[in-house]
């Protein structure tokens, strides 16, 4: 069986439990108890394979026995990386992030293509009040070699999926390409 860790990041308010919860219940639930952080577990089947999926979903308070930054960091074999479009300090954060990731030399696959970390921007339905550009995205995306997904957790189901299944098919790849 494959194990499958994915860690969701970025800043609080974002929009990551929406983006998790989206995908596992194809529901869009407003509001989330952010208090307390959270390891989704789901199996699913996938290229024929079954696999154990874990999502981790950081709380944004800082709560007990909390995993660090750094943890989840070394814990995850796939990153999704996600900023709002209508919030440029989320942007600014995610930017860190994916940076950070890249220094300690995590998520590095051997082509671009198969990257394992992911650039989200989420919110797209906000586009009205949008402070992030999407070519700002793509060129940070590009940058540190990630995809990149501009969506909605409220409006596309079929987006999220699409994303999720992605970075679960990349990461499951590269586990493979490091076992070997
Ligand atoms: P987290 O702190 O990153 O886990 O963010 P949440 O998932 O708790 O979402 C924060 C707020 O943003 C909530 O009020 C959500 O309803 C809202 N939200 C999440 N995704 C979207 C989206 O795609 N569009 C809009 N308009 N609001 C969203
Ligand atoms: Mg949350």
């Amino acid at each position: 069986m494959n194990d499958i860790k994915l860690a969701v990041l970025g800043s609080e308010g974002v929009g990551k439990s929406a983006l998790i919860v989206r995908f596992l219940t194809r529901r869009f639930i407003g509001e989330y108890a952010s208090s307390s952080e959270c390891i989704y577990r789901k199996r699913m089947s996938f290229d024929g394979k079954q696999m154990n999926l874990e999502l981790y979903d950081p709380c944004s308070q800082p709560c007990e026995g909390q995993f660090s930054l750094n943890e989840q960091m070394h814990w995850a074999e796939g990153f999704v990386v996600v900023y709002d479009i209508s919030d440029r300090s989320s942007f600014i954060t995610a930017q860190a992030i994916v940076h950070l990731i890249r220094e300690l030399h995590l998520g590095v696959t051997k082509r671009d293509a198969d990257s394992v970390v992911f650039l989200v921007g989420n919110k797209q339905d906000l586009c009205h009040v949008r402070e992030v550009s999407r070519e700002e995205g793509q060129r940070l995306a590009a940058e540190f070699k990630c995809q990149f997904y501009e969506l909605s957790a409220a409006e596309h189901y079929q987006e999220v999926a699409l994303m999720f299944s992605k970075v679960v098919r990349n990461t499951s790849l590269n586990g493979k390409a490091k076992d070997r």
